[in-house]
């Protein structure tokens, strides 16, 4: 599709329009489209993934706050049946009172600068889905993916992998967008477990935990839960009383939370 003419891109949206065609012809094919799935895109802009979405599936509801990119979105909208724009700020919808049809896909090549809350949003959200796949800032992958003991591995690593089996993909380089952004894209598949490796009992409780430990990441955790979780809690969880968040496992995070979960202590 053409691009939205003397567009004036919005730094403030994140925008960043895909033009280099084998680029968006590799995402379109890598999201293995069939006229069975419902998808979700986030941030469609021009509609240059979105022209090639809602041809080849069920239906596509596109999400998107910028109101001067709403005219050539409706447009499409109102050729298409299976084609639904959704004129809001994606981080405000309330993922609890959205039905979606199944098997649910969401997609986007999201603006940087909210991607994380946006992740977190989805992430959490109790609709099901089969697949997300997006295009992010390559180092917000790198965190997604990394394992314990490495400098990218934090809080959103554990929460992804928490949630997800993440796959990352292809690194795009920014003369692939339209402005180029000042760093290298990357995509990253995210696919459910069928069942979740580790459990937490209260999730919340979970989420606290993990975000509580990785805002001093190298402070040992007997002394950020000093007023919280006893000494006697740490060999009971097998874990050393002198280990750091970036050392533990997403595992290790489950088990010390369903401890305090069984104790009642609250994070
Ligand atoms: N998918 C398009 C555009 C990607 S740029 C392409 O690949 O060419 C990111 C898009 O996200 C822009 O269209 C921007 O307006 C939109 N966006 C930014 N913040 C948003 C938000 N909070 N909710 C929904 N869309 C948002």
């Amino acid at each position: 599709m053409a691009e939205v003419k003397h567009y004036r891109h919005k730094k403030h949206y994140g925008q960043h329009f895909l033009h280099d065609s084998a680029i968006i012809s590799y995402i379109v094919s890598s999201l293995n489209l069939s006229d069975d799935q419902h998808w979700i895109e986030i941030g469609p802009g021009g509609g240059v993934l979105t022209r090639q979405i809602y041809l080849k599936v069920a239906s596509l509801t596109a999400i998107e706050v910028d109101k001067d990119l709403w005219p050539e979105l409706e447009k499409l909208s109102s050729q298409s049946d299976n084609f639904e724009l959704l004129k809001q700020d994606v981080l405000t919808i309330d993922w609890r009172n959205f039905k979606p049809k199944e098997p649910l896909f969401i997609c986007g090549n999201l603006p940087y600068n909210i991607s994380t809350p946006i992740l977190f949003s989805l992430l959490t959200t109790p609709i099901k889905w089969a697949a997300m796949h997006f295009m992010l800032q390559k180092e917000v992958v790198a965190r997604m993916v990394a394992k314990p003991g490495s400098k990218d591995y934090g809080r959103l690593s554990v929460m992804t992998q928490y949630f997800s089996n993440a796959q990352a993909g292809r690194i795009i380089r920014p003369g692939a967008f339209n402005p180029p952004p000042k760093v290298d894209s990357q995509l990253v598949d995210l696919r459910p477990y069928v069942e979740k490796p580790a459990t937490a009992s209260n999730q919340n409780l979970f989420a606290n935990l993990v975000r509580l430990a990785f805002n001093q990441r190298r402070k040992m955790l007997r002394k950020v839960f000093k007023d919280k979780i006893p000494i006697t809690a740490w060999p009971e969880v097998q874990l050393e009383a002198t280990s750091r968040a970036e050392e533990l496992s997403v595992g290790d995070f489950v088990r010390l939370a369903n401890w305090c979960t069984n104790s009642s202590i609250i994070i």
